[in-house]
């Protein structure tokens, strides 16, 4: 049994082809600009939302998350089987943090590799050494967010340390697997001419390794959610990025030879 709150089909942004997209639910990160907060906890919750309809305020009562058998979801990801086939997509266990139950989600990459289909994890990386490599064991593409490399603003900005999400990195490349490095553009946060030095390095000393670098820029969807949630948007009123700085970032990376995209 594993805690699921959403499933996402058709998604063209989370690997190639079209993808299944299963958020699981419960992340251990606390990102100031997280767009899903209520995949923080691992359990479903429920949550009292007041709305005014013609002029009375109704209280209606949202449910986050469900539990769900592994065997249940797979019935679901194999509904989207034949488009899977025709665009060669498959599934992305997402999240949260789909690390958080990594039994769960190993079930499902069995599950999913048994029916021949694609498997991408997209992970902050943020778990054991040992667990990532079992994990890694059963995945054909890594979505492997890197959301700064200054160690105190990762600490600051997420809640916690980075340097075993770097090591863990550098597990799965050594590990031959297919990763695609994904930096989320924050205003403030890591988009600084020191911070994107600090990432060009990183990529450099592992370019033969690696696939590809997916620039994703900011964007304010999601910040009313908090509202929703009776929780306060921690990263505060910033503006999103500019195209022009998101295109000298890409012409940053591109120079050296990293193939970049912006978006997924
Ligand atoms: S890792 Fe993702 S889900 Fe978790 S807090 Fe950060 S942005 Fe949100």
């Amino acid at each position: 049994m594993l805690t699921i709150f959403d499933i996402k089909r058709f998604a063209l942004h989370d690997g190639p082809g079209l993808r299944t997209t299963v958020f699981f639910k419960g992340c251990p990160l606390r990102c100031l600009w997280c767009h899903n907060p209520e995949s923080y906890e691992m359990e479903p919750e429920s949550h009292n939302l007041v709305r005014l309809l013609d002029g009375k305020e109704i209280t209606m009562t949202r449910k986050y998350g469900s539990l769900i058998k592994e065997e249940d979801l797979m019935v679901e990801i194999l509904q989207d089987k034949l488009f899977f086939e025709e665009s060669s997509g498959g599934v992305t266990f997402s999240g949260g943090e789909p690390l958080m139950q990594y039994k769960q989600l190993i079930s499902m990459l069995k599950l999913s590799g048994k029916n021949n289909i694609h498997r991408a994890v997209d992970t902050s990386g943020y778990a054991s050494e040992k667990l990532i490599s079992e994990v890694a064991g059963h995945t054909d593409l890594f979505l492997y967010d890197l959301k700064t490399m200054d160690p105190e603003m990762h600490k600051r900005s997420t809640g916690v340390d980075n340097s075993q999400i770097l090591k863990n990195a550098d597990v799965l490349l050594d590990m031959g697997k297919e990763v695609i490095f994904r930096i989320p553009i924050i205003p403030g946060i890591n988009d600084s001419e020191k911070e994107l030095d600090a990432y060009l390095r990183f990529f450099e000393k592992r370019i033969e390794k690696f696939k590809e670098v997916h620039i994703l820029p900011y964007h304010k969807i999601g910040s009313d959610k908090y509202s929703r949630l009776n929780l306060e948007y921690p990263l505060g009123p910033i503006a999103e990025p500019k195209q022009e700085h998101i295109e000298l970032i890409k012409q940053k990376f591109s120079i050296s030879g990293i193939e970049v995209s912006i978006g997924g």
